[in-house]
């Protein structure tokens, strides 16, 4: 079933500026679009393909004309929007061009179904084959409009040179002379994370957080079924200006976090389980890198939990029977070696490493 996406909350500004280059026929050809996670980055990428590819345009999309509703139910011909995918298993260019599409419209599938969408998978990425997905798109004419528009999605996860410096050269050549009836919108959180020749070859605009009055009206008029009433306000706080932090459900989230982080200290613990452990992990990759930084901070959360109990204080969260009995300058000391490895997991460090290396350390400690 398809579901019509939800509207775009908030970046009024960004939208007058767009629509104004737009009707003036001065919208550069290549835009970068950046800001927060969850601000509504691509839905905005989506706003203004449906500006360019609507009918009777004005300020805003019509939201009603043929085009209008086909880039609403993401099925425009004209709109390519290109999502980080998993690189192909192939080892022939052409088999992977073809696996590559049907990545991409199968995450397209899923996101008609669900517009409310989940950052992608932390191995997805915009590969050889997608550069070639989106040069073939290039070269040819618009099917339904004048125009045709690519959204580039995670543009800082564009590496086709890591297998191809001709796909690369060619992207590259691409966005600096796009054909006259393309434009791309590429997005991302960070600009500085992009290729410098990728990232000079666009017009900047930049979105802030949105204003909590926009995040509550998302919550009441797109998630009043599942969020009550009541949670509202929590929800909002929490999501600070970012819509995609206001509709996961951290809660559940939250208590997965934990029970790893239990199972974790338990394998520490019982010495020769953390191999073991290890090995689960490992075949079991992250999906996100949020997910391993959550799993730290709740390993750190139970120490301290525990070290309260040891000085005799009321714990706040549940303490595992193999963390009963310690000492709470143990605990504590424990719980810093855990907030320091989370801070090397912010850099670009392997999970699986920092997991076996923090277990040897608490193994010490504890
Ligand atoms: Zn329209």
């Amino acid at each position: 079933m398809v579901m019509p996406m939800h509207s775009l909350y908030g970046h009024y500004e960004a939208r007058r500026r767009l629509a104004r280059a737009v009707h003036r026929d001065k919208l550069p050809q290549v835009v970068l679009i950046s800001g927060p996670a969850g601000v509504g980055k691509q839905r905005l990428a989506l706003w203004l393909a449906q500006l360019l590819l609507c009918e009777r345009p004005e300020t805003e999309p019509c939201r009603d004309c043929r085009s209008c509703r086909l880039v609403e139910g993401l099925s425009h011909a004209d709109l390519h929007w290109i999502v980080p995918i998993l690189r192909p298993k192939a080892s022939d260019p052409e088999k992977q061009v073809e696996e590559a599409t049907e990545s991409m419209a199968s995450v397209l599938a899923e996101r008609r179904a669900q517009p409310l969408y989940a950052p992608p998978e932390g191995m997805a990425s915009h590969g050889v084959a997608s550069a070639r997905v989106i040069l073939r798109r290039a070269v040819m004419t618009p099917v339904e409009a004048r125009k045709k528009v690519f959204i580039v999605g995670e543009a800082d996860r564009l590496v086709p040179q890591e297998s191809s410096q001709e796909a690369a050269n060619a992207l590259l050549k691409l966005l600096e002379e796009p054909p006259a009836d393309t434009v791309m919108i590429l997005t991302t959180v960070d600009p500085n994370r992009l290729l410098p020749t990728v990232r000079s070859r666009a017009a900047p605009l930049r979105l802030g957080r949105l204003p909590d009055e926009e995040v509550r009206r998302f919550l009441e008029q797109v998630l009043a079924d599942s969020v009550p009433a009541a949670k509202r306000e929590s929800r909002t706080r929490r999501a600070q200006g970012s819509i995609g932090r206001a509709f996961q459900d951290e809660d559940e989230a939250a208590t997965k976090a934990r029970r790893l982080g239990q199972a974790f200290l338990e394998a520490v613990l019982e010495r020769n389980a953390l191999k073991q452990f290890e090995r689960a992990l490992s075949q079991n990759p992250w999906s996100a890198r949020g997910d391993f930084t959550a799993m730290l901070d709740a390993v750190a959360d139970t120490l301290n939990d525990a070290a309260r109990e040891a000085l005799g204080h009321e714990p706040v969260g549940e303490v595992p029977r193999v963390l009963r009995g310690r000492s709470p300058e143990a605990l504590a000391k424990a719980s810093t070696d855990v907030r320091a490895t989370r801070e090397s997991a912010q850099g670009n460090v392997n999970p699986q490493l920092l997991i076996a290396s923090l277990g040897a350390l608490l193994a010490e400690t504890l």
